[in-house]
């Protein structure tokens, strides 16, 4: 158990239950939630719940005033839902410096994988911006390791962005403004603020952690002046490299000399064998920005330490600066969005491929029937607010239910199927709506008195009761021993009565597959997949892949393939 996590969230329950309830959180209630938020630890609790109520306690001691001013500030997400507001301006506040019809923003992904809800975040809230102030998105693809990049990954990045409804007004690479980022480095070799340096990587490493400076870094102008045409010949992959000229002993390790350029032997996916010196992110951000125009780089907090490296580039070269703006990363909780984490777990097999719906890419958000509009009110729920939160899937599935809720076609699902015959059944048609308030149409189903029911309502009834099948008639139960039967009461329905639902005997075989996290703590979920095996009213076997449906009290599905579906949420 992580106390401070567990802190974390009783703080934020503490806060969201205060708010309902006139500045006073429920102790009980709060654990409740924490426990709900955190389920894993629930055989935990003995030693969490002391925990929970000092956190209840303290924001409990704070003013209504003081609470409201914290959970704005940590979870403008949560807030904007208590207050039931599209809460646009608040978490997305106005920037500043900025001018109707000027403003620009850029997106620069690097081509290395399949993009995810991380991804998402950053073109959202890039893309919101643009249009907030009737600007203008750079869709730029950072594109300078060739050895990890693919057009694979470009054309994914593409269509993600096209998924989510966004469309740049300029898709570009940084791999198109190579001369002209050699020229600038040039420039500033010229000017003293980089030097080549001939140590291994290894060396840099050692160095940059123990604030040493290595020989090439005293050698003066002449001395890179004189090697800088050999990055371009006789130098070889690791023999050389061009560094920014910071400070070794810097607190801000970002500024200790960082790399600027390497020789990367690998072909490139748009260029070829044309370039081998190429430049690194924290030297193409800073010149592609400023020479792109971009008035506004919103990037997320990871970077937050390179931002004086930024603007020590564009000064020193007395380029324009643009505006940078950090917001906080996003993970769902479980789930990690590192491409070297995916990848593994795609090469292991353990998960399908980029598209898996355990995973937060965007093809397999989608495959698991979580709709674009929900990404773009969650992303925006958190705004820009740079306080860490990770979130959990619920609230991403929660947004995602509301819209889909209306829309969606109901069918008959019963999962682990028993089998129970009705002694006088009429045999009856009976025609069904697909939804029960929207005109999504109806579908008729036939009976004959043999049915198939789930098994865990099974179990909950008596021998003798009388219990209705929903929309049906009622029957009589007879539980003798291993055996299931029932004899026909009437059709009326009765007030009160238990209902159940069933699926008539020629229902179709539908398997739902239900993701969960692939994480708990730290820990690997084995038991990331469960399966429910079970039937599907006849119709059910007309659905095709990709169809939205909702198996009605088991949950909204996606149809994945034949007499397959994945539960989306509940
Ligand atoms: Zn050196």
């Amino acid at each position: 158990m992580d106390e401070s996590s567990v802190r974390q969230v009783a703080i934020k329950q503490a806060l969201t239950n205060a708010y309902r309830h006139g500045g006073t959180a429920d102790p009980r209630a709060v654990i409740g939630a924490v426990l709900g938020e955190l389920p894993h630890l629930r055989s935990q609790a003995k030693e969490i719940i002391p925990l929970i109520e000092a956190a209840t306690a303290e924001i409990n001691s704070l003013s209504q005033d003081t609470q409201a001013t914290k959970l704005e500030a940590d979870y403008p997400g949560i807030l904007a839902q208590l207050t039931g507001k599209k809460e646009e301006r608040r978490n997305l506040p106005k920037l500043d410096d900025a001018k109707q019809g000027k403003v620009i923003t850029r997106f620069p992904p690097e081509p290395n994988g399949y993009p995810h809800i991380g991804h998402a975040k950053a073109v959202i809230l890039n893309y919101r911006y643009a249009k907030m102030y009737s600007g203008k998105l750079i869709l730029r693809f950072d594109d300078t390791n060739p050895g990890q990049e693919k057009i694979e990954y470009y054309e994914a990045i593409a269509s993600g962005l096209d998924w989510l409804g966004i469309k740049p007004d300029l898709v570009k690479n940084t791999s198109d403004d190579v001369e002209k980022i050699y020229g600038l480095a040039k420039r500033m070799i010229d000017l003293g603020h980089f030097y080549v340096c001939e140590c291994n990587q290894a060396t840099i490493k050692e160095n940059r952690a123990r604030g040493k400076e290595c020989e090439h870094r005293g050698m003066g102008i002449g001395w890179s002046q004189d090697h800088w045409d050999s990055l371009f010949s006789s130098y070889q992959e690791n023999e050389a490299v061009v560094r920014f000229s910071g400070h070794m002993k810097d607190p801000n390790t970002a500024l200790r000399d960082p790399t600027m350029l390497r020789i990367i032997g690998h072909s490139h996916p748009l260029t070829g064998n044309k370039y081998r010196l190429w430049p690194t992110y924290d030297l193409a951000s800073p010149l592609e920005d400023s020479m792109d125009g971009v008035t506004h780089a919103l990037r997320s907090k990871e970077y937050e330490l390179r931002d004086e490296l930024y603007y020590r580039i564009l000064d020193a070269l007395e380029m324009r600066k643009p505006r940078l703006i950090e917001f906080a990363r996003l993970t769902l909780r479980g789930t990690p969005v590192s491409k070297r984490i995916l990848k593994s777990f795609i090469e292991e097999g353990w998960v399908d491929g980029w598209d898996d719906p355990r995973l937060p890419t965007l093809l397999g958000l989608k495959r698991r029937g979580i709709v674009p509009e929900a990404i773009g009110e969650f992303v925006e729920g958190m705004g820009i607010s740079k306080s860490e939160s990770e979130p959990t899937w619920d609230l991403l599935q929660s947004i995602n239910r509301k819209i889909i809720d209306q829309v969606t076609k109901r069918y008959l699902f019963v999962g682990d199927p028993v089998k129970l015959v009705v002694e006088n059944a009429p045999s009856l048609s009976v025609i069904l709506k697909h939804h029960p308030d929207n005109d999504l149409g109806q579908r008729e189903v036939e009976t004959r008195g043999r049915f198939y029911i789930s098994k865990a309502d099974v179990e909950m009834f008596k021998d003798g009761e009388i219990i209705r099948l929903m929309e049906l008639f009622n029957f009589q139960l007879t539980k003798r021993g291993g055996s299931l039967g029932g004899t026909f009461v009437g059709v009326e329905n009765i007030h009160g009565i238990k209902k159940i639902h069933w699926v008539p005997e020629d229902a179709v075989k539908f398997e739902v597959r239900i993701p969960g996290p692939l994480f708990k703590g730290e820990i690997r979920n084995e038991d990331t997949m469960e399966i429910v095996k079970g039937l599907g009213e006849p119709k059910t076997r007309l659905l095709r892949k990709g169809e939205r449906i909702q198996f009605v009290r088991f949950g909204f599905c996606m149809v994945d393939s034949e007499g397959v579906a994945i539960l989306t949420h509940k």
